[in-house]
């Protein structure tokens, strides 16, 4: 620890956590620390929270302050337009130190930017750190010294970078100044649903937080890696990690998510799984406006009709007469999460059979998921619609039966979501894909 005992505010992001937060660990070692988060729904181009996720966001929030208030730091909570919350705070408090952990993403990028430069200005030290991503977004280079559109390259050249770093332990040193400026009531901040209440079935499903973040790893690795790569595409199996909240929230770094897989003898496999999670960021810095544009222009000349609002509602619930769609969905709606298979049917059942323009799905995503990511939502989107990096040509359209058959020969995935669910089809498959692919010869007539 310095002798300087002005406080240093710790601003809190995309990283609730203790253990592996390099921001943390900085402003522990400097002094007194006082923990902040801001929700921010104000700063221009900020991507309001979904539903799902504002719920996951509550119960992260009110599981960090538990633990630093046990070790004396409370965690101030702010609303407003960040960039001002957070130079106010610190000017309130004399305080001689900002630390926070980088973050990616166009508008939060602009905020930081702008502040980092007003604080300096003002002779408070700032220091950012990397926390979130494995490999900063501009050190992954192709020889001419561009981003890359692909991901085997990319992740090539990943893995020609210096290995990921060991993960921090939590800060030995942590704690809280005299000073405790006042906070906002969480409760008051209305993150969770109540008329009506919807999330019982996110209650059942998960514990936000860190120490269950640490705990579903530790049992991930030990139980469930090892048969990862055979099992992790069969929807039923619960094979895969389901961190993808935890990684969303920060409440677990990559960093130790690598390591500890790698500790336990590794899977190929599951690093590329967290690889994808890089190149999606990768694209979403340099392509800001993943979320709105069509990463390939072309695709802008896709006709789309006029959605079915019947068909798009029936999507929604789970009633499209296919099974494994409509498990997917009502997985979702119950849980907040669904199967990366099932991502990959159901986003192409309404890009390539109902004809919705991707990011109308997007967007019901973006409200539904706990995990809903700035990045690999619209990456993913992009890649089911053809439109995006390295994309699933447009041409190749999931059949979800043969899916259901592959994925889920026993049916029952669809069994423990579906059971009830309408046979009654909604569209003929062969009709509506004969239809998207001469809707198709738009785009390769703009290119
Ligand atoms: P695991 O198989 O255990 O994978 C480990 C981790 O790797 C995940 O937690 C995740 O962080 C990362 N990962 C795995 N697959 C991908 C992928 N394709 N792209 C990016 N990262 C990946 N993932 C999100 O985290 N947030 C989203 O909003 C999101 N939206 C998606 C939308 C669509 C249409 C599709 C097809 C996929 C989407 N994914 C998203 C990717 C993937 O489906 C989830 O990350 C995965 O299902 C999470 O479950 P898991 O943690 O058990 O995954």
């Amino acid at each position: 620890m310095t002798s300087d005992a002005s406080p240093t505010v710790m601003w809190f992001r995309d990283d609730l956590r203790l253990a592996d937060n390099p921001a943390l660990t900085a402003a522990a070692a400097r002094g007194p620390v006082v923990a902040l988060f801001v929700l921010d729904e104000e700063s221009p181009g900020i991507r309001p929270l979904g539903a799902a996720a504002r719920w996951w966001l509550h119960h992260s929030l009110a599981s960090l302050a538990d633990r630093l208030s046990a070790l004396g730091v409370p965690l101030v909570l702010r609303r407003g337009a960040a960039g001002a919350v957070v130079r106010d705070v610190a000017a309130s408090l004399g305080a001689g130190a900002v630390m926070w952990n980088r973050r990616y993403a166009g508008a939060e990028r602009a905020v930081d930017t702008e502040l980092k430069s007003g604080l300096r200005a003002a002779g408070v030290e700032v220091q950012s750190f990397a926390a979130s991503l494995l490999f900063e977004p501009w050190t992954v280079q192709t020889g001419s010294g561009t981003h890359y559109s692909v991901f085997t390259p990319f992740w090539r050249a990943c893995q020609s970078l210096p290995a990921p770093r060991r993960p921090l332990p939590e800060p030995a040193d942590l704690h809280g100044g005299s000073a405790s400026p006042a906070s906002d009531d969480l409760d008051k901040w209305n993150l969770l649903p109540s008329a009506p209440d919807w999330a019982a079935g996110l209650r059942e499903t998960w514990e936000p937080g860190e120490p269950a973040a640490l705990a579903r790893l530790q049992e991930f690795v030990s139980q469930d890696l090892g048969d990862y790569d055979r099992a992790r595409d069969e929807p039923s199996a619960g094979a895969t990690s389901m961190l993808s909240p935890r990684l969303r929230w920060g409440e677990l770094s990559p960093f130790t998510a690598w390591h500890a897989a790698v500790d336990a003898g590794e899977s190929a496999r599951f690093l590329s799984e967290l690889g994808w999670r890089e190149f999606a960021w990768h694209t979403l810095f340099h392509f800001p406006n993943l979320a709105t544009e069509n990463l390939r222009p072309e695709f802008d000349a896709f006709p789309w009709p006029r959605p079915d609002e019947g068909a798009l509602a029936a999507w929604r619930e789970g009633n499209t007469g296919f099974g494994i769609v409509d498990a997917g969905m009502r997985e979702l709606w119950h849980t907040g999460h669904m199967h990366n298979r099932v991502r990959m049917i159901t986003a192409s059942f309404l890009i390539k059979n109902l004809m919705v323009d991707w990011r109308v799905g997007e967007a019901w995503f973006w409200d539904t998921l706990v995990d809903a990511d700035a990045a690999s939502n619209p990456f993913n989107w992009q890649w089911v619609a053809g439109s995006g990096a390295d994309a699933a040509p447009y041409f190749r359209i999931f059949n979800p039966e043969l899916q259901a058959k592959k994925f889920d020969p026993h049916g029952l995935y669809v069994q423990r979501w579906a059971a009830d669910a309408s046979p009654l089809q909604i569209v003929d498959l062969a009709t509506t894909r004969r239809a998207a692919l001469a809707a198709y010869d738009a785009v390769k007539r703009s290119k």
